[in-house]
């Protein structure tokens, strides 16, 4: 799903917006979802791609919700971010490349892996 900056900015709210299209990133510890302990998924805030899975979530104490394995290896996409002057993989969604967070190598067992996302970037979906 491809869609222009000017249709996104009119579908999602300007945090989202802000987040998923600007690459911007919430402030730590206020995002909606860092403490849901719900079983579900976690899909895109732009095109509702199922993203992650409420099983590889984890508290990371790093202020966002941190998982260890997106749902499939479809979901998502990387790329090498050079801004800030640091050297991170940036984690956007397979389907319509927003922009979720951040993969960082010092995550639990037995992926290793710590997927920082931010909160905007996800809407929970419940399992009933
Ligand atoms: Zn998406």
């Amino acid at each position: 799903m491809k869609r222009s900056s000017e249709e996104w900015q009119k579908l999602l709210s300007e945090d989202v917006y802000y987040v998923c299209r600007e690459k911007g990133t919430e402030a730590p510890f206020t995002g909606a979802l860092l403490h849901n302990k719900e079983t579900g998924e976690y899909c895109c805030a732009c095109c509702q791609a199922a993203l992650f899975h409420s099983q590889s979530k984890f508290e990371s104490g790093c202020g966002w919700p941190a998982f260890s394995e997106p749902a499939n290896k479809q979901a998502v996409r990387y790329e090498t971010d050079h801004s800030h002057g640091m050297h991170r993989i940036e984690v956007l969604c397979n389907q319509c490349d927003a922009h979720l967070g951040h993969v960082f190598q010092d995550g639990p067992a037995p992926t290793g892996q710590r997927y920082c996302i931010n909160s905007a970037a996800m809407q929970f979906r419940g399992e009933k």
